[in-house]
C-alpha cells in the first residue's frame, strides 16, 4: 500500500523544525526513523499533509556524558548507537543489552529513541527503560524547553503528554550508582517480535548486600508500562531473600489488570508478570 500524497521538509535546525511545527499546525508531523510512521501511513492511519524530517539535524543526534555523571542522549539517536555504544556499555549497561530486544538490526539502525518514545507502543522496551531508570524527557516547542518524568510522559497506548508544536529534543538518564544490579526479561513469539509481555528492575545494593534502592516495572501487559509500587517496601533495608522475590511477583501479579489481544489472553500475560518478575529480580541478585 502507499501513502496519501504529502509535503516533505528536511529542516537542518532544531529552531526552524519548530518554526515550521507552529506554523503548519495539525497538518504537520515529524518523522524520525520511519519505522512505525511509515507503515502507518501505509494503511491511511495517520495521513499528514507535511513531513518534516528531523534527519539533518545534528544536533539532536548523539549520547553525551553529563556532569555528576548522568547521560544525555538526542532523540535521533538510533536503537543501533545504543546497543554499540562503549560509553553505555561501561557506565549503564543495562540499555545497550535491552536495545538487542528491540525489533531487528535493520530497524534498530534507523527508528530512534524520540521516534520510539512519541509513539508510545506499549510494547515498547524503550518507556519500560527510561521509566525504570527514572529518566527525564526534554521537549521543546517556539515557547522554549520543558522537562517531564518519564513516568509521566507515556498516558496510555500510543498517547503521551506531548502538546501539539513540542518535539522531544532530547532523553537524560541520572547517574547509575556503583552498586547497581539490573534484570530484564520479554516474552516475544519470535526473536524480534515486539514483546507479549516483560519485566526489568533495578537494584542498588549496599556494602553488606543490602538493597538501599528497588525500582521493578511491567510492561507490554497493561497500556503503559506500571510501576510495581509495592516493591521498594518489600525488597529496601534489607538483604534480599527468595521470600522477598516471591513477594514482589505476588505484588506484581496483584498490581496488573493485564490487556487481552490475538497475541496473548489476559490471563497468559498475568501469569508473565508474575513469573518474569521473579526471575529479573534474581538476575539481578546473581549479576
Ligand atoms: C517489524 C517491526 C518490529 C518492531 N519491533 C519493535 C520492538 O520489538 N520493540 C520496539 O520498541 N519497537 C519495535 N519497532 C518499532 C521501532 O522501534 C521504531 O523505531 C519506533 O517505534 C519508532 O521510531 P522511529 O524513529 O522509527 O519513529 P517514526 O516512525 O519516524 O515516528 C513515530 C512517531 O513518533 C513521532 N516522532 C518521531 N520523532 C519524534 C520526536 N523527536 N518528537 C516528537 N515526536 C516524534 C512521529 O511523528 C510519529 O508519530 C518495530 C518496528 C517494526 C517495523
Amino acid at each position: 500500500m502507499k501513502p496519501p500524497r504529502f509535503q516533505y521538509e528536511a529542516p537542518s535546525t532544531l529552531d526552524e523544525a519548530l518554526r515550521r511545527l507552529a506554523d503548519l499546525g495539525d497538518g504537520a508531523k515529524v518523522i524520525a526513523g520511519g519505522q512505525s510512521l511509515v507503515p502507518a501511513m501505509n494503511m491511511r492511519l495517520a495521513t499528514p499533509e507535511v513531513l518534516i524530517d528531523l534527519g539533518r539535524i545534528e544536533s539532536l543526534r548523539g549520547i553525551r556524558e553529563l556532569p555528576g555523571g548522568g547521560i544525555q542522549a538526542g532523540a535521533m539517536t538510533p536503537h543501533a548507537a545504543f546497543e554499540r555504544s562503549e560509553l553505555l556499555q561501561r557506565r549503564m549497561p543495562l540499555i545497550p543489552e535491552v536495545m538487542r530486544f528491540v525489533a531487528h538490526a535493520q530497524i534498530r539502525n534507523r527508528g530512534t529513541i524520540g521516534g520510539s518514545l512519541a509513539h508510545a507502543d506499549p510494547a515498547a522496551e524503550w518507556q519500560a527503560v527510561c521509566i525504570a531508570l527514572d529518566a527525564t524527557i526534554v521537549i521543546a516547542s517556539t515557547q522554549g524547553c520543558r522537562r517531564v518524568k518519564a513516568v509521566d510522559f507515556t498516558q496510555d497506548v500510543y498517547t503521551t503528554d506531548l502538546q501539539p508544536g513540542e518535539l522531544i529534543e532530547a532523553v537524560e538518564f541520572p547517574a547509575w550508582p556503583s552498586q547497581r544490579r539490573w534484570g530484564f526479561e520479554e516474552v516475544s513469539r519470535r526473536r524480534g517480535d515486539f514483546a507479549i509481555t516483560g519485566a526489568l528492575c533495578t537494584l542498588d545494593l549496599d556494602a553488606g548486600s543490602r538493597c538501599t534502592q528497588a525500582r521493578c516495572v511491567v510492561f507490554a501487559a497493561t497500556s503503559r508500562p506500571l510501576v510495581i509500587e509495592a516493591a521498594p517496601g518489600l525488597l529496601a533495608g534489607r538483604v534480599v531473600t527468595d521470600a522477598a522475590i516471591e513477594a514482589v511477583a505476588d505484588a506484581a501479579r496483584a498490581a496488573v489488570d493485564p490487556m487481552s489481544d490475538h497475541h496473548a489472553s489476559a490471563e497468559y500475560r498475568l501469569e508473565l508478570v508474575q513469573t518474569l518478575m521473579a526471575r529479573v529480580l534474581r538476575q539481578a541478585l546473581a549479576s
